[in-house]
């Protein structure tokens, strides 16, 4: 069995490109971190459901989400939160089991220091394939009822 993929390649930056609109260091944390926590949640493996996501936060980050869980406003498996903090619950529907991730301060950090484009900055290579461990808080947590999208009433 080979290591879960969870960095992006250049057909993600394609596809983030086409729907997103521009490459930008906000949309590149957010596809990775999408990434890192679906790769999580599978490793879970407890349902077949699709996944649903929690996003805090917004702007160009929560497109990267999209595109790399497939939670999508779209297809309403996909909550935002108000909260200028930023961060990924991910889990499946009905499940109380989730993976929370976030981007550690220095990502946050050195996102806003990119001048120009950001393709041809040092910090687009570490985004896409630093290690997990640099980047982000990633923590599986079995929470309460209301991971679901529908609350007990
Ligand atoms: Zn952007």
């Amino acid at each position: 069995m080979t290591a879960p993929i969870t960095t992006l390649s250049d057909r993600d930056l394609e596809l983030l490109s086409a729907f997103h609109g521009h490459l930008c260091p906000m949309v590149l944390v957010g596809a990775r971190l999408g990434r890192v926590a679906s790769t999580r949640l599978a490793g879970l493996a407890e349902s077949l459901d699709p996944p649903f996501a929690f996003f805090r936060g917004g702007g160009c980050a929560v497109d990267g989400v999209q595109m790399t869980t497939g939670c999508t406003w779209g297809n309403s498996n996909l909550l935002l939160l108000r909260g200028k903090d930023l961060s990924l619950t991910l889990t499946r529907e009905g499940s109380a089991r989730a993976i929370v991730a976030a981007p550690l301060p220095q990502v946050l950090q050195d996102a806003r220091q990119v001048k120009g484009a950001v393709m041809d900055s040092p910090f687009s290579a570490w985004i896409m394939e630093g290690s997990v461990e640099e980047l982000f808080s990633v923590e599986p947590v079995t929470g309460p009822a209301d991971l679901s999208r529908y609350p007990e009433e």
